[in-house]
């Protein structure tokens, strides 16, 4: 037997699972299985949370992690910006948010994508000083000063992180070395200089490395506004804020990241005294709530071992099989739907229907038994989830993606 992460407590009720107030049974009537089911509370009381916790600062969402449009429409008004990372989500993030409080980053961005977010007036971060002249030459052509900020790759990274972005080689941000060197140059040509974008890592669930990082960043981007010779309208100070996904993690503690924060503003240089800030999330955001349902379709025996073979797998869920950016295979809270709280009885593997060995949504988990027919939940749906997957990989349908809309 191996162990699981922790139930998101919104889900973690007695009886039958319950999403957004209904049963997990009524929403998979609503189509056919497997289906993602994305509470919209969930992510409320998160918004809640994070403006408790970071008063003052702004709250951008990375549609990345959910880029469906419907949801990034219903979840646009909670924060202040939107970050996109392909003219793609840009498109689907102008049809919720003014292009004034949406920023473009990632490496690779196409002359039409440059021209895309010129035109519409949204902040492009730029990830190289190749990029700058693109984007330069973008505004040129169409005669407006593009609006750009300046991604630094910085000489730090978040400690603990899942994924580090910086303190290495990097495809992302330009280094700090040469960061003021660029921004000088595009004020030069006559561009909206918007500040700086300092990301320094991702999913980090220790609480002291983020309130560190946060300060660091806080301390670079004085150095480099100093460097530049002006001050800087917005400095987003990236995020990296984690969430619980497997047994041990623990959550993040966003009151007292929250006040090292403020005590990191209140000591700030000089240069950034009219600055905004911006802390963009993901992850965090739309993580928790999000679940997947599948049905079991068979029970087997083999050598020893029960699997439950079910209708989804990895083409929808990659990350909860363990193939999408983690080293060692360990299991996200699972659950039978009609007991969620049932007493476990009985070690099981969850297997998806794909012809592949990689293909586990479940190792070895103790559960209460299941039948076929039986709905299987899978928890920690809501980012990185259908988007992040190899959904044309052996040819099944698209799952359905439902919303379970606010009930206050
Ligand atoms: C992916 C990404 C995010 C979101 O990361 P999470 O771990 O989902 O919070 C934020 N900013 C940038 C630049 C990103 O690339």
């Amino acid at each position: 037997m191996k162990p699981m992460g922790t139930i998101p407590a919104a889900f973690s009720g007695e009886g039958p699972l319950m999403i957004g107030g209904r049963s997990a049974d009524a929403w998979a009537a609503e189509g056919d299985t497997p289906l993602f089911v994305y509470d919209l509370e969930v992510v409320a009381a998160q918004a809640a949370a994070l403006r408790s916790a970071l008063p003052g600062v702004d709250i951008h969402y990375a549609i990345k992690a959910n880029p469906l449009p419907v949801m990034v429409a219903a979840v646009a008004p909670l924060f202040h910006g939107l970050d996109v990372a392909s003219g793609g989500e840009l498109a689907i993030a102008l049809k919720s948010k003014a292009a004034s409080s949406i920023s473009f980053a990632g490496p690779g961005k196409k002359d039409r994508e440059l021209e895309a977010a010129i035109r519409a007036g949204a902040t492009i971060n730029l990830e190289s000083s190749g990029e700058c002249d693109r984007a330069l030459a973008a505004g040129a052509r169409l005669g407006v000063p593009p609006r750009l900020a300046v991604r630094v790759n910085p000489d730090f990274e978040l400690r603990g992180s899942g994924m580090k972005m910086g303190g290495r080689a990097s495809p992302f941000g330009i280094d700090a070395g040469a960061a003021a060197g660029v921004v000088v140059r595009l004020r030069a040509a006559g561009a909206d200089w918007r500040g700086w974008h300092i990301f320094a890592g991702s999913q980090s669930l220790d609480s002291a490395a983020i309130i560190e990082t946060q300060a660091a960043t806080i301390a670079l981007a004085a150095r480099l506004s100093e460097e530049v010779g002006a001050p800087p309208p917005l400095v987003n100070l990236g995020g990296g804020f984690g969430i619980p996904y497997f047994a041990g993690d623990t959550p993040i503690d966003l009151t007292a990241i929250g006040a090292g924060l403020a005590s990191a503003l209140q000591a700030r240089a000089a240069i950034l005294a009219d600055a905004r800030f911006a802390i963009e999330l993901g992850r965090y955001i739309v993580g928790e709530c999000g679940v997947y349902l599948t049905r079991v379709i068979e029970r087997k025996e083999s050598r020893g071992e029960t699997f439950l073979v079910v209708d989804g797998g990895l083409h929808h869920q990659l990350a909860a099989s363990g193939n999408f950016g983690t080293v060692v295979k360990r299991n996200y809270p699972v659950a039978v739907a009609t007991a969620v709280a049932g007493t476990p009885t009985e070690t099981v593997s969850i297997v998806g229907c794909l012809c592949t060995p990689l293909d586990r949504l479940a190792d070895r988990v103790t559960l209460p038994v299941a039948r076929p027919g039986d709905l299987i939940a899978v928890f920690l749906a809501g980012a990185y989830g259908l988007s992040a997957s190899p959904i044309g990989f052996l040819g099944h349908p698209r799952p359905l993606e439902l919303i379970a809309a606010r009930r206050s």
